[in-house]
């Protein structure tokens, strides 16, 4: 049904937007030939989180080590000193198995991937419906620390000023409706 899967399909937003549950939807509840691309991170990992699956957990010498050596096909600095990064050998893997690549990472590694396969990525920024929301998503998630949220919602205003310079622009505020959303540009996208 679809051609060519050698594609990227990127999902960026400020942290707390709804994007992991989108991403997750898109990989569990549908049909769309789609595979997950693990990130490395310097960060702990978070409640159930598992190495391999949610994240590969490296040290930082090790993160910079593998920098040096090449291993990454973009890396940040996304909160300091903290490194999160797309290896090389994920898109690989992802695309030998006939699937499209999807990606949940932070604006600036979303832009980075689309300078470098323009015509293969798609580009989705999802918006909170306000900065309000975002903050009080990230107090019920009770994941972060008062700080942790702040530097957080800090972030995600730099964030939101860069939405224009993506494919799609998805607006999370009934749920629902942005899952549907998110299923019809990535199968638009997948059979274009
Ligand atoms: P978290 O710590 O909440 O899992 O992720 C923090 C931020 O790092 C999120 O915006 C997430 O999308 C971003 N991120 C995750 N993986 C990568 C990656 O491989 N590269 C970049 N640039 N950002 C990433």
């Amino acid at each position: 049904m679809y051609s060519d899967t050698r594609k990227l399909i990127v999902f960026s937003a400020p942290s707390g937007s709804g994007k992991t549950t989108i991403v997750r939807h898109l990989l569990e509840k549908t049909n769309l030939p789609l595979a997950f691309s693990v990130s490395a991170t310097t960060r702990l990992p978070r409640g159930a989180e598992k190495d391999a699956e949610d994240y590969y957990f490296l040290s930082v010498s090790e993160f910079k080590r593998r920098i040096e050596k090449g291993d990454f096909i973009e890396w940040e600095e996304v909160y300091p000193g903290v490194y999160y990064g797309t290896l090389a050998s994920e898109i690989e893997r992802i695309w030998k198995s006939k699937k499209a690549v999807l990606f949940d990472i932070d604006v600036d590694g979303g832009l980075a991937l689309k300078r470098q396969f323009r015509e293969q990525t798609l580009t989705v920024f999802v918006r909170p419906p306000s900065v309000e929301a975002l903050r009080q998503r990230l107090i019920d998630r009770q994941t972060d620390s008062t700080d942790q949220v702040e530097v957080r919602v800090a972030k995600a205003e730099a964030e939101l000023k860069k939405a224009s310079d993506f494919d799609q622009i998805l607006i999370n505020d009934v749920l629902e409706n942005a899952l549907k959303d998110a299923e019809h540009l990535v199968a638009n996208f997948l059979n274009s």
